[in-house]
């Protein structure tokens, strides 16, 4: 059999049916240097916040299955639509939800674990040289009812999905290029890095940063699956998550809560001088601290009031400027 990939898209790249072209482009390409494909999709654009809120208008308190069985839909409106656009460009390919694709969870509705993947349907699927378009952050339990596995989920399907093929990379596609300093979309200077350790990873996403889910990097670790973020609208390299770690490094700044941020780098424990840095730039700017916590790849500091994203500049450019060599400008 040739190499499985799985590419996942998030919902900014699959928003509208232009943006579903890009995809298609981007899936063609990839299916034309003979790899197996399986593509993993979100729901377009704003489409679960939508449901969520609808929902909530009709009942104050909505059952968590009922909610599991509308937001399910959106993620099975974008796999149909793109399974649809690639057969009309002459690429057969099939949609399947999460039951049909044989991902079976526990029953905790709106946040559920994957418990097993049975592969059967899509190894069919994809022995046919079919392109499998599954549908992200659903599976079903034992009752056979939808679950789905939290915001985000989409992720975790996919890094699930490539462990139980074995799959050569897991890709994620998103509107950054990569897993940034800071968020970029926030935070001035951040600059883009070209690899982190899944346990980096792991303290980034736990201290808020949404650019991957939690859980995917779990399963990614535990599976040794490469997981590579990239811009579906762009060909840059992006960054890469592997169990290589590099020893001493600073990697991202994160602020979770408003008022609590964490520097994360893999042996940060024994960085005294980053500490001192981050220690002066609280005392010079007066910022009233509760907490100071440090751990093997993380520093957490806890303040009294919301902290402005200028301090997180400061603590980027201060701590970051002599990590040139990881960074991917
Ligand atoms: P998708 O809809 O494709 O799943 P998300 O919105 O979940 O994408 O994640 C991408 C977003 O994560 C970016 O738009 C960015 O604002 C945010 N983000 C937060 N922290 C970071 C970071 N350190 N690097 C890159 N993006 C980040
Ligand atoms: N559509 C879901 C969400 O918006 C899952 C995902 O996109 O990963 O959270
Ligand atoms: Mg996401």
């Amino acid at each position: 059999m040739n190499d499985t990939i799985v590419l996942k898209f998030g919902g900014s790249s699959v928003a509208d049916n232009e943006k579903l072209k890009v995809v298609a482009d981007k899936i063609i390409n990839m299916y034309n240097k003979n790899n197996n494909i399986v593509v993993i999709l979100s729901a377009q654009g704003k489409m679960t916040d939508k449901l969520i809120s609808e929902a909530k208008e009709l009942a104050k308190d909505v059952e968590k299955r009922e909610m599991d069985a509308l937001v399910s839909c959106g993620e099975q409106m974008s796999a149909a639509k793109l399974s649809i656009l690639l057969n009309s460009l002459g690429y057969k390919a099939i949609s399947l939800t999460g039951w049909q694709a044989g991902i079976y969870t526990n029953n905790t509705n709106e946040n559920a674990i994957i418990q097993n993947i049975n592969t059967e349907r899509i190894l069919k699927e994809l022995e046919k040289k079919h392109i499998v378009i599954i549908t992200g952050f659903q599976g079903i339990n034992e009752n056979m009812d939808i679950t789905t596995f939290g915001r985000g989920g989409s992720d975790t399907s996919a890094v699930a999905v490539a462990a139980a093929l074995n799959a050569k990379n897991c890709y994620i596609f998103s509107d950054v290029d990569g897993v940034y300093t800071a968020d970029p979309n926030k935070i001035k200077n951040s600059k883009k890095l070209s690899a982190l350790s899944y346990e980096e990873m792991l303290e980034i996403s736990s201290e808020g940063a949404k650019v991957l889910h939690n859980r995917c990097i779990e399963i990614g670790e535990k599976f040794k699956i490469p997981i590579i973020t990239k811009s579906t609208f762009n060909n840059k390299p992006g960054t890469v998550i592997s169990d290589i770690i590099e020893e001493n490094t600073i990697k991202s700044i994160i602020k979770k809560d408003l008022s609590r941020v964490s520097i994360v780098g893999n042996g940060i424990i024994r960085n005294i001088d980053a500490m001192k840095s981050v220690l002066d730039i609280i005392d010079k700017n007066k910022l009233d601290m509760l907490e100071f916590d440090v751990s093997e790849s993380k520093i957490s500091v806890t303040f009294k009031n919301v902290v402005d994203d200028e301090i997180l500049e400061e603590i980027q450019s201060k701590l970051l400027e002599d990590e040139k060599q990881y960074l991917n400008v």
